[in-house]
């Protein structure tokens, strides 16, 4: 753990071994879920979801492509400001695919709100959420179909999710 890591994070809240067999079980649920649809495109959401996306492709045994979508933050005392921005929307079809969004911790459920019917008039045959984490702060539509884990109402940081950008890199996920 660096200096820094040890002077500000208060506790591990999950595990890297943890964290390895619960998405060794996503991968395998999703593996199930998906094996007579259409081709399957996975969607990362930028820049939370990296190590989660990479550790859960890699255990998916179905052919699949990726890519990747940036959204704007809008701090988290704007959540109710106007729409979803882009900054990176991929340029891939959906038409006759089936769309799994990867998205790293649910809180409020804006995010999805406002990304998952932007994303669904592409076409799409379906789009499904694979969240790690949900904080089950309020109930969300639309509803993550895949939780990782149900997640203590902290802030988290760790296996991709950042405080002002550090932290992205631990390999478990911890509370500051
Ligand atoms: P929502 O739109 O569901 O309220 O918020 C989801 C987004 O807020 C996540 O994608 C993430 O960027 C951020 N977020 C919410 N809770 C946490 C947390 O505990 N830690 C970190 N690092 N980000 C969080
Ligand atoms: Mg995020």
């Amino acid at each position: 753990m660096s200096q820094l890591g040890e002077r500000m994070i208060r506790r591990v809240v999950f595990t890297e071994a943890e964290i390895r067999e619960r998405v060794a079980q996503l991968a395998r649920e999703i593996t199930h879920a998906y094996a007579a649809s259409d081709p399957l495109l996975v969607l990362g959401l930028l820049k939370g979801s990296f190590i989660f996306m990479a550790d859960l492709v890699r255990g998916i045994q179905l052919p699949l492509q990726l890519d990747f979508l940036v959204v704007a933050s809008y701090g988290r005392q704007k959540t109710s400001s106007g729409d979803v921005r882009l900054l990176y929307d991929p340029p891939s079809s959906f038409e006759g695919r089936s769309v799994l969004l990867v998205e790293d911790i649910v809180d409020s459920g804006t995010t999805l709100r406002r990304l998952v019917p932007r994303l669904m008039a592409r076409g799409p045959t379906s789009i499904e959420v694979c969240t790690l984490l949900h904080k089950r702060t309020t109930s969300v539509e639309p509803e993550p179909r895949w939780v990782g884990f149900d997640a203590p109402n902290e802030f988290l940081v760790g296996y991709g999710l950042d405080h002002a950008e550090d932290f992205r890199h631990l390999p478990y996920i911890a509370s500051l």
